[in-house]
Order: structure tokens, then C-alpha cells, then sequence
């Protein structure tokens, strides 16, 4: 059978119904597009309904400021991708009069817009001939045409990309893209692939060759480094004391607690001396509460986090870059996952 056509079809009959394949407006296939990096298409659904009804098009997104989004975003974590949206949505306003950009090489120049997002919204919107490789399209490839070369790999991914070079149809290009990223998550899947329901059971490699266990093949492992967080909870009454993140960090722009980082386990007892004098805490601070171990786990970290709730005093005098709010109001500003976590247990 002949491969492009197989997965055509298989799409025009099994595709999910989901709100961004009913529109080929750029903005909302890009919004799509960013929000489906690193999440789970059923967690996506909701952030693009919210995104879309908030910022409708770019010319929104772009007056809307970087906290509006971070609020909008929360929860989704990969932050690093709400800003660059929000940079490019500026981009778009300022650099091309509000039209978003319609071929390849325009929208390659957006803050965040790779080669993947870039074929994506090319292919999709203006039916430009391009290559859409991810995940998923590495693994359905690399499976059927047995290709045994590390797809992390330079020479592997050339490979995968020639292959879907010719596989691609110039008239359907966009439909094809989407085609093959759907087979590969509903059935080519990482783990279990539905073979037995699959189309090309006759032409795939991997199944012939029983590789369909090893392909494709990675050789980088995530390294995924352990950090443990000490949250300090100044309160002042029902008022918190919170900080934007301003350093270079997955969280810049959220806010949350002063907090001491470190390699290693501290004693509660050895890492508070440490906020006194950052926090200019005055000797004698009384200590309410240590909350238990938080685990939160990141693609390349696993905090352990705990929060020490104290009463910094009348006395003491709010240092430069904290901001009072009250705790219940919280949840107005944009705050990380973790932070979210810690609230829950203490409303629970
Ligand atoms: S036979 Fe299995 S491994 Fe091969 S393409 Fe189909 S689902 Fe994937």
C-alpha cells in the first residue's frame, strides 16, 4: 500500500475531533501548535479554549501584558514558552502590520518558532510543501521503514526527514503532516502500538523484523537533577510576602515564595540562619509552621520542596523586590504548579 495515501485515509476516518482542526487561522494553529509541546493533548484542550476566548487573536495577546498570560498559562509549566508567544505575538504586530506571517521562512523569524512549528503552521494554514518531524512522526517512520539509526541522533533524523520529504504529497501536504502525527499518537504509540488494528501491518519493517519494541532508537538519556527548596512564608496576618522571579529560571515571571535552593537535604534548622540574613529577619522570628516534603517532579529535575510559615514581627521592615498580598488573593497572580500544590493542602 502506498504510504501517504494509507494515512491519509486512516486520518479522514479515525481522526480526533479537536477545536483546533476546524480552523486554518494561523494564530490559533500556532497557539495550538506551542500549547501541545510537552503536554498531553487532553490537558491542552482546556488551555486553548481559555487562551482563545482571553486573547482571540494577536493582536490581543500582543496588548495583553506578560502577567496576563503567565496567569493564563499557569499549570501548563514550560513557561519559557508563554513568554517567547507573548514576544512573538509583538512581533507580529510590530514587524508585519498584525497579519501573521504566511510562509516558512517569515515565521522561522518569531521568538520560539522552530523548524517543527514553523512546517506546522506553513503546512496546515497555506499548504506550503514542508517536512513536519516530531516525536511521533520519528517514531512511525523510523517503525515502518526500519530505520535503525538514533533518531536524537543528526545522521538518524536526516534519515527520517528524507523519507518524509518523499512521502509527503505536494497537493495535501498539510493534511498529510496531520495525518501522520495522528497515526502516531492513537496508533503507532510508544508503548503497546495497536498492530494488530494498524493498516500497515504488510509494509512495516519494525513488525516484520520484530523491532517494534527497540525502534526508534535513542541513545541520550534525560538527566533529571535533584534540587531541594526551602520556601519561606513571611506572613503578616492573612497578608503573604511573594516575589516575582526575575533571575534566569523555568519560573521567571511567576510568582512565588523567598526560598533557598540547594544540592543536598538541609536541616530546617541550618537553612534558616541562611533566610534571616538574606531576608534581614530579625533574631527571635517565631516560626509557625514546616509543612511535610513536596515532590514535584519536572522533565529534567525532581524538587523536594517545604514551606516554613513565620512571623517575621511589627518590627521588621519588608525588603526591596517582596510584595504583600493577601493569601487569599493569590491565586490572582500567576504562581508555578508547586506553589498551587502547597495552597491545596493548606485550604484542605
Ligand atoms: S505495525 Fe505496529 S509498529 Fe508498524 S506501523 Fe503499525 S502500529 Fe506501528
Amino acid at each position: 500500500m502506498d504510504i501517504s495515501s494509507g494515512l491519509i485515509n486512516w486520518y479522514r476516518k479515525s481522526y480526533r475531533e479537536l477545536p483546533w482542526r476546524n480552523t486554518r487561522d494561523p494564530y490559533k494553529i500556532w497557539l495550538s501548535e506551542v500549547i501541545l509541546q510537552q503536554t498531553r493533548v487532553a490537558q491542552g484542550v482546556g488551555y486553548y479554549y481559555r487562551l482563545t476566548e482571553l486573547f482571540p487573536d494577536v493582536k490581543a495577546l500582543a496588548a495583553a501584558s506578560e502577567d496576563q498570560l503567565l496567569r493564563a498559562w499557569q499549570g501548563l509549566g514550560y513557561y519559557s514558552r508563554a513568554r517567547n508567544l507573548h514576544i512573538a505575538a509583538r512581533e507580529v504586530v510590530n514587524r508585519f502590520n498584525g497579519r501573521f506571517p504566511d510562509n516558512y521562512y517569515d515565521l522561522l523569524q518569531l521568538k520560539g518558532v522552530g523548524p517543527y512549528t514553523a512546517a506546522a503552521i506553513a503546512s496546515f494554514c497555506f499548504d506550503e510543501k514542508r517536512v513536519v518531524v516530531d516525536g511521533n512522526v520519528l517514531r512511525v517512520i523510523s517503525r515502518i521503514f526500519g530505520v535503525e539509526a538514533p533518531v536524537d541522533q543528526p545522521s538518524g533524523k536526516k534519515k527520517i526527514e528524507k523519507i518524509a520529504g518523499e512521502l509527503v504529497p505536494g497537493n495535501t501536504p498539510g493534511l498529510f503532516n496531520q495525518a501522520i502525527m495522528e497515526f502516531g499518537a492513537l496508533v503507532c504509540t510508544p508503548q503497546k502500538p495497536a498492530c494488530d488494528e494498524c493498516p500497515f501491518t504488510i509494509e512495516c519493517i519494525a513488525r516484520q523484523k520484530d523491532l517494534v519494541e527497540v525502534l526508534p532508537v535513542k541513545v541520550k538519556k534525560t538527566v533529571v537533577k535533584n534540587v531541594w527548596m526551602y520556601y519561606l512564608v513571611l506572613k503578616n496576618g492573612s497578608d503573604v510576602f511573594i516575589r516575582k522571579r526575575s533571575h534566569s529560571s523555568i519560573w521567571k515571571g511567576l510568582y512565588d515564595f523567598p526560598s533557598v535552593d540547594s544540592e543536598y537535604r538541609q536541616d530546617i534548622s541550618k537553612v534558616f540562619p541562611a533566610f534571616a540574613e538574606k531576608y534581614g529577619l530579625p533574631t527571635g522570628v517565631f516560626i509557625e509552621k514546616i509543612s511535610s516534603e513536596f515532590v514535584h517532579i519536572l522533565s529534567h529535575r525532581k524538587i523536594y520542596a517545604c514551606f516554613i510559615e513565620a512571623d517575621p514581627g511589627k518590627n521588621w521592615k519588608k525588603m526591596e523586590g517582596l510584595t504583600k498580598v493577601r493569601l487569599s488573593d493569590l491565586g490572582q497572580y500567576g504562581i508555578p504548579r508547586l506553589i498551587e500544590r502547597y495552597l491545596e493542602t493548606r485550604e484542605a
